[in-house]
């Protein structure tokens, strides 16, 4: 299990029951994919793009030391602060003494998944320091004590009845359900917050190494007050995001704003590279870089390296059979889709996230719409295998591929098995299929069609198709 208290089978229980849910995901993903397939018309070879897109980031992990070390200089020389945090608890340190000897008590927060992995809210919480989240959905999933249900958009899985509901409480105004309502409801909410906060609080979707910037693409300009407003701006960015060159930067936007929302481009792409200069008459005045490692140097070591080449735009989790039933909250953790059937496990513990690799047909959809061609389904296949191999299946499991290996380790054995359950399905087979089959397949036809082994086995088919059409002999 990941951090829920719950099980998978619980939380993806939950969802399926969860009318409402069904409909929402149905909407927003067809919309998400429809967008994503009209913003590529425009581009002769999308396909040529994203190669040059996974090459960039295979090259930027390649020198990760080198590019970091470049990235770190470059900030330094504009006046700002880099913190290193091993882990999530030295990033949440680091910003909680920095708020603590400023006397900070209010931050705003741009929408930023890396800080949501380190629960940066709460840590902050914990010294008395509010942090608000200025991202529409991210605003209401906090308002909702929550957690996003998807990368691109949080809230994907509330009604505007429920966030009409939720806001008319948490703001103390009576809203109607109307998106333009509700939408200047959070926006008066927010400006204030914008205005009082002294310290803004950001991710980055990339960290170019040879001027010191980050970058943040938003769509609702949250980001951009977040980082100019405040007189303290801290940037949390996993060390993953860091790419060598400006170049680079420009094939890698292409890909993640067309695939994420279906734009050509964002509205807002904010680029920050320090603080702000003498000269300059606004900005803030002071810039902290938090670099997190929490588990990627070990992941770029292993053979999941490439899971370190996401840019969470989403679209894996759109085209996902699975997570289109389900939604964001089954898998547990604040990753959710293909992807993060991936990733929680990997920081997490494949042992506590055992059913998320298996939360998956395989069917390749994810890595036929990733800007940087993950191979995601190779990886839920050898974190299958790493399962196997460290024993984490239960009992049954362990004995039905025991027996299996058994079964087919011979040409007799296998011919031997395949008569004998012939014959023992007889009794269960009606029009075509086995109904009500004993326990232990019971359980796996409450959900599924249990076909009935072929009458005839392929070998037996052959052999009498060899016996009816001799093969000619060749001429000659
Ligand atoms: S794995 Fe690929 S498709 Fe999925 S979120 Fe990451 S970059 Fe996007």
């Amino acid at each position: 299990m990941s951090r829920g208290q719950d099980s998978f089978k619980q939380r993806y229980n939950r969802a399926l029951d969860e009318e409402f849910l069904q409909e929402a995901l149905e909407r927003a993903t067809t919309r998400f994919r429809l967008g994503r397939s009209l913003s590529l018309e425009d581009i002769e070879d999308f396909d040529a793009l994203r190669q040059q897109g996974k090459e960039i980031k295979e090259y930027a992990l390649a020198q990760l030391d080198v590019n970091l070390g470049a990235l770190a200089n470059r900030v330094e020389e504009a006046g700002g602060k880099v913190f290193w945090a091993q882990t999530g608890e030295e990033a949440n340190k680091y910003i909680a003494d920095l708020a603590a000897d400023k006397g900070i008590k209010l931050a705003v927060k741009s929408k930023s998944m890396t800080t949501e992995e380190i629960d940066l809210n709460d840590s902050l919480a914990e010294v008395g320091v509010e942090a608000v989240e200025t991202d529409l959905g991210e605003y209401i999933i906090q308002l909702a004590g929550e957690r996003p249900s998807h990368l691109l958009a949080p809230a994907i899985h509330k009604t505007k009845e429920q966030v009409a509901e939720l806001f008319s409480e948490k703001l103390g105004e009576d809203l109607p359900n109307d998106i333009g309502a509700l939408t200047m409801a959070a926006r008066r909410a927010l400006r204030q917050k914008f205005l009082n906060a002294d310290m803004g609080i950001t991710g980055a979707n990339f960290a170019v190494a040879e001027s010191g910037t980050i970058v943040i693409i938003t769509n609702e300009g949250n980001g951009r007050l977040a980082t100019s407003l405040p007189p303290v701006h801290v940037a949390v960015v996993g060390i993953e995001k860091v790419i060598p060159t400006l170049n680079d930067l420009s094939v890698l936007l292409k890909l993640l704003i067309r695939s994420a929302a279906g734009q050509k481009i964002s509205s807002y792409v904010t680029m920050v590279s320090g603080p702000r200069r003498g000269w300059e008459i606004d900005g803030p005045r002071e810039f902290h870089l938090v670099l997190l490692d929490n588990g990627r140097s070990r992941i770029l070591n292993s053979e999941y390296r490439q899971s370190l080449h996401c840019l969470r735009c989403g679209a894996c989790l759109n085209v996902c059979p699975v997570y289109c039933k389900i939604g964001g909250h089954a898998y547990g953790w604040v990753y959710p889709g293909p992807i993060g059937a991936v990733i929680t496990p990997l920081y997490n513990g494949l042992k506590e996230n055992k059913d998320l690799p298996h939360a998956s047909t395989l069917c390749g959809a994810c890595m036929d719409v990733c800007p940087v061609m993950i191979d995601i389904p190779e990886m839920l296949l050898k974190l299958r295998r790493d399962e196997a191999e460290q024993k984490f299946g239960g009992l049954w499991e362990r004995l039905a591929f025991k027996f299996w290996n058994y079964g087919v380790g011979s040409e007799g054995k296998y011919n031997f098995f395949s008569r004998l359950g012939r014959k023992m399905q007889s009794p269960f087979v009606r029009n075509g299929k086995i109904a009500k089959p004993p326990f232990p397949f019971s359980r796996w036809a409450k959900e599924r069609d249990f076909p009935p082994l072929a009458e005839n086995s392929f070998r037996e088919r052959w052999a009498a198709m060899e016996n009816d059409h001799p093969s000619e002999e060749a001429d000659g």
